[in-house]
């Protein structure tokens, strides 16, 4: 099969995570968490003590950051410089820092080039928020994944419950509140792209869901093999 730039956009708690990784297992192509760059930029900022409505001072770091990604034993990490920031960008504060960060252009524009960097190299599942509407629109399948938000807090509790102590709703509530923000951006608001694909995970299992995108993905590859004459 031709190697694919596939997008998966959707709000948090829809199953982006767990789907994108197993879709990119199962044609054996690389998975990019877009996410953690925006949750390391977060993380650097808080570091720094530069406040989410510092355009400036957060123009200032962008430019002296050095985030990459690399593969390990344990799996795929964040560097930002040569230090590993993969665990410490998961905190709640840093998901709602992150939030705050990602509305701000020049932290997308930052971002906005990395991203297509890495694009570079095809066979590659993307998961974020704009990646079918801004950062990919050429993309080769797009899909938005969607789910009740009760269902989106049930699951992000379930995943998080062990490490931040955060009860069911106090992650509703966060993510009613990051939904609101993301949504309501004046860049790159999280949106479908008119060409995705919208699947409602709700009452489906992220298995079903892999094999209902598979199923999408192997029409598109048929198309491209009949387009090449073969
Ligand atoms: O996906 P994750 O929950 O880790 O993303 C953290 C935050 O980063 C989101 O709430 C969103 O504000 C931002 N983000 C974004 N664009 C992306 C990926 C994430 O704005 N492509």
């Amino acid at each position: 099969m031709k190697n694919l730039l596939i997008t998966i956009d959707g709000p948090a708690g829809a199953g982006k995570t767990t789907v994108s990784r197993m879709l990119a297992d199962r044609l054996s192509y690389r998975y990019i968490d877009t996410g953690a760059l925006y949750r390391g930029v977060a993380y650097e900022a808080l570091s720094a003590g530069i406040s989410p409505d510092d355009g400036n001072g957060l123009e200032n770091l962008c430019r002296t950051l050095n985030m990459s990604f690399i593969r390990n034993d344990t799996g795929t990490r964040l560097l930002s410089g040569k230090a590993d920031i993969t665990d410490e960008i998961r905190t709640p504060e840093i998901t709602m820092l992150a939030s705050a960060v990602s509305a701000r252009p020049v932290v997308r524009k930052y971002l906005l080039n990395i991203q297509r960097d890495m694009a570079k190299e095809k066979g590659t599942v993307f998961e974020g928020r704009d990646m079918g509407t801004v950062v990919f629109p050429d993309a080769d399948m797009k899909f938005f994944l969607d789910a009740s938000c009760k269902i989106r807090a049930a699951r992000r509790h379930k995943e998080s419950e062990s490490d931040t102590g955060q009860t069911l709703e106090e992650v509703e509530k966060d993510m009613r509140q990051r939904d609101e923000r993301d949504s309501t951006r004046e860049i790159a608001p999280l949106n479908p792209a008119m060409d995705a694909i919208i699947i409602d995970s709700t009452d489906f299992s992220a298995q079903e869901v892999v094999e209902q995108m598979l199923s999408y993905i192997k029409v598109i590859s048929r198309k491209e093999y009949t387009k090449c004459g073969l």
